[in-house]
């Protein structure tokens, strides 16, 4: 039984200089080809999803926002007619800041959206004009004012951290003004550059370097304290929450449930194999229109797959992973050197610390799991 669903819809208004997503530059959103292909995608692939009780929605991107108040709703209402959501179903729509006005969030609102993730990047417009996104502080403390006077109070904020070496940027101040608007949620991204993207091609004329380790630390670890000291619970590596407010959604990702994913490039997973559509839009639409099925891939995950994947998952939340008697000896490194503590007798959690070597230490714990 599927209970989280996934919808990437891919429009955006230009190419963020970091961005290397399956998205589709549009001036004009075409909404109803747009929900037309979705809902087509739904009957062929889902015929029964009416039996789903559907427990978190997620409308990720690309940019859902661009869909406008009526495109959005007229999508819900497609959905709803097809599957069935839990009376408090947390319904989440990532939003960007220029998107946002009194009209649309109320159409979003009464269409059943219950949560926002506000891409906001920084608050600093020298930065967020470098990064090429398409709006400014002011749009952002705008727009959570008018989300919060709709009444939706559930709302996360993101934030880019580890700029490259010789961009100007106060991160400590950037912390303040995104705590200053009081979100629910915050989740924080180190800057990664992609080759195919503008800052990768920047960066192969040499014209900048990825942030170097020390910063990527400090600020990593300033966020946790400032966050942390406000009240905020660390959830998981890149996600801190405030008054239980995790993203059910992506917590399912991480315990490993199954999920099903619609729109071009959205992945999903039954338990046991992974999928994920075509990604450019004009081949997911074209497909649709023929009836034919959306999947490009597919990968049935091995023995060694489930247990990388488990240990990975386990290691990157503060609900953290059961170890064995046989991995304690090596668990042992991580507490002297400040990156695990014991939570339970038999289970720990990476601290910050830890966080930092995520991949290393899931790999290292990886190995001696695979031994046995
Ligand atoms: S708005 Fe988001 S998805 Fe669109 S280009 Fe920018 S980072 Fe990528």
């Amino acid at each position: 039984m599927v209970r989280h669903v996934y919808i990437h819809v891919p429009f955006c208004a230009r190419r963020c200089a970091y961005c290397d997503f399956s998205i589709a530059v549009r001036r004009v959103v075409p909404v109803d080809e747009y929900v037309g292909a979705l809902t087509r995608e739904m009957d062929l692939r889902f015929p029964n999803a009416a039996a789903w009780k559907v427990d978190t929605l997620y409308f990720g991107g690309g940019t859902p926002s661009r869909l406008g108040g009526a495109g959005v709703a007229k999508m819900l209402e497609q959905l709803r007619q097809r599957i069935a959501l839990t009376p408090d179903a947390e319904v989440t729509l990532e939003t960007n800041p220029e998107d946002v006005d009194a009209e649309s969030v109320a159409r979003w609102r009464d269409a059943g959206i219950n949560r926002l993730s506000l891409g906001s990047q920084s608050f600093d417009d020298r930065v967020l004009s470098w990064m090429h996104r398409s709006h400014d502080t002011s749009a952002i403390e705008r727009a959570v004012e008018v989300v919060r006077t709709a009444g939706i109070d559930n709302i996360s904020l993101d934030l880019i951290f580890a700029l490259p070496e010789g961009v100007e940027r106060s991160w400590e101040h950037d912390v303040t003004r995104a705590l200053a608007l009081e979100p629910s949620h915050l989740s924080l991204y180190g800057l990664t550059i992609e080759p195919h993207t503008p800052m990768g091609r920047w960066k192969g004329r040499g014209e900048l370097n990825e942030s170097p380790d020390d910063r990527y630390e400090s600020e990593f670890l300033h966020a946790h304290d400032a966050l942390t000291s406000a009240g905020f619970d660390h959830y998981e590596v890149s996600n801190f929450g405030r008054d239980g407010k995790r993203s059910r959604h992506n917590s399912a990702y991480w315990t490993g449930v199954p999920y099903a994913g619609l729109g071009p490039s959205a992945h999903e997973f039954d338990g046991g194999t992974r999928r994920w559509n075509v990604g450019p839009y004009a081949e997911w639409v074209a497909r649709l229109s023929r009836q034919t099925d959306p999947i490009e891939s597919s990968e049935a995950l091995t023995e060694s797959n489930r247990i990388a994947e488990s240990v990975y998952l386990g290691l990157r939340t503060r609900d953290g992973l059961r170890v064995t008697d046989a991995e304690k000896e090596r668990i042992a490194r991580w507490i002297d050197a400040g990156w695990a503590t014991y939570v339970e007798p038999d289970r720990i959690v990476l601290t910050p610390l830890g966080w930092l070597r995520l991949d290393a230490l899931a790999a290292d714990l990886t190995l001696v799991r695979s031994h046995y």
